[in-house]
């Protein structure tokens, strides 16, 4: 079969791939619909995850199962599912032990996909323990949504969790790409009373405007925290979502927090072996400032979870949908299209 794949570090192509092999609790799937993430382009040109050699890149899918395995209780052949970025060994003891599930067996190895194992972006693709890690794509779905869900939205939702966000807050959000959007949008449900977005392309503040947020902020127009410190009387934010940026965002997320705020992580820091905390911003270690960081959650309960916020209309995640390929073959032009993101991209879909 064919599979579209990192070859190594810096380059990418097509090749000829064994169809995959099932175990007893697995699935087969084959993509209705696929998504290219900015992890991907991490993976590939920053070697984010280290040298992988042909492997089949892609995390975003939602799709039809072909074959399941003979213990696999809940699906069948025929059924179209949602299937997240993050398929864990729900089997684990380190799960038992409190671990995130993202972390079943050792940090972020619940990330699967494109990242141990081969990715989505294929003409068939296995998901691990597929009664745990799948879910069914209600009807009235549209395939736009659907493949936002596994990735975009459970991403930028965790960073509203992890920011820990209080009704009426005051919520800097620094990066509203699709994971920002989504953070904007889950900052909103969550109850905060003003969301201050950053960014600078207007396509997505736009976006931002329509999902929640109450103001905008430029980051090529000035110091952001100087900027969230006039838009509060000096006060700073509650809480900070960080997703996107260059390390120095942490600087400025610490810096433009209150004293006890939270920040969430979401973001993928590239560089660098130390993260640059400030410390008097962080008030020398004892400013009940609280940094947290994390991959979204996947499995099962999460995606249904995910795909109740879209059926009862809370959310429109498919707004962010901004180019549409049709045809597997089109799977390297939409990750060139993440990797150079030009004004008008925020994110595109390939159908099948
Ligand atoms: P995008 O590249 O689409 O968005 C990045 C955002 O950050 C843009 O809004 C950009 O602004 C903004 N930005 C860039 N530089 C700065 C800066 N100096 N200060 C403030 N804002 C800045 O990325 P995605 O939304 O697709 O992904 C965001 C991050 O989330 C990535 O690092 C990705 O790897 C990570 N990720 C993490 C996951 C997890 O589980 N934790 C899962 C999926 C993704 P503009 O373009 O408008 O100039
Ligand atoms: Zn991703």
């Amino acid at each position: 079969m064919r599979a579209f794949a990192m070859l190594k570090i810096g380059a990418t192509g097509w090749i000829e791939k064994e169809k995959p092999q099932m175990g007893p609790y697995d699935a087969l799937v084959e993509p209705l619909v696929l998504a290219p993430c900015t992890s991907d382009i991490h993976t590939v040109y920053e070697g984010a995850l280290g040298e992988r050699n042909n492997l089949t890149l892609g995390h975003e899918a939602a799709g039809k199962i072909v074959a399941v395995g003979k213990e696999v209780k809940d699906f069948k052949p025929g059924d179209r599912v949602i299937v997240p970025a993050i398929t864990p060994d729900w089997r684990t003891v380190q799960i038992q032990d409190g671990v995130p599930a993202c972390h079943s067996e050792g940090a972020l190895t619940g990330w699967k996909f494109s990242n141990i194992k081969d990715g989505v972006f294929a003409e068939l693709f296995h998901v691990n323990d597929a009664d745990m890690n799948l879910a069914l794509m209600p009807d009235g779905m549209s395939l736009e949504q659907a493949v936002m869900l596994p990735d975009m939205v459970t991403t930028g939702l965790h960073g509203a969790e992890l920011a820990d966000i209080s009704f009426g807050a005051t919520v800097a959000v620094i990066g509203i790409g699709p994971v920002g959007l989504m953070a904007v949008a889950g900052a909103k449900l969550r109850g905060a009373g003003r969301i201050l977005a950053v960014g600078s392309r207007k396509r997505c503040a736009d976006l931002a405007m329509t999902y929640g947020a109450t103001e905008i902020i430029n980051y090529k127009n000035g110091d952001i925290v100087q900027q969230v410190m006039d838009a509060t009387r000096g006060l700073g934010a509650d809480n900070v979502i960080i997703a996107g940026g260059p390390a120095s965002v942490l600087t400025q997320a610490v810096d433009m927090v209150r004293p006890g705020g939270s920040i969430g992580n979401v973001n993928y820091f590239g560089e660098g072996d130390v993260l640059p905390v400030p410390r008097l911003g962080w008030a020398c270690g004892m400013g009940h400032k609280s940094i947290k960081g994390g991959l979204t959650p996947g499995g099962r309960a999460r995606m249904e979870r995910m795909a109740a916020l879209v059926m009862n209309k809370r959310l429109d995640p498919g707004l962010m949908v901004t180019h549409t390929f049709k045809g597997l073959e089109h799977l390297s032009e939409a990750l060139e299209m993440m990797h150079h993101k030009s004004a008008d991209v925020i994110k595109p879909i390939v159908l099948l």
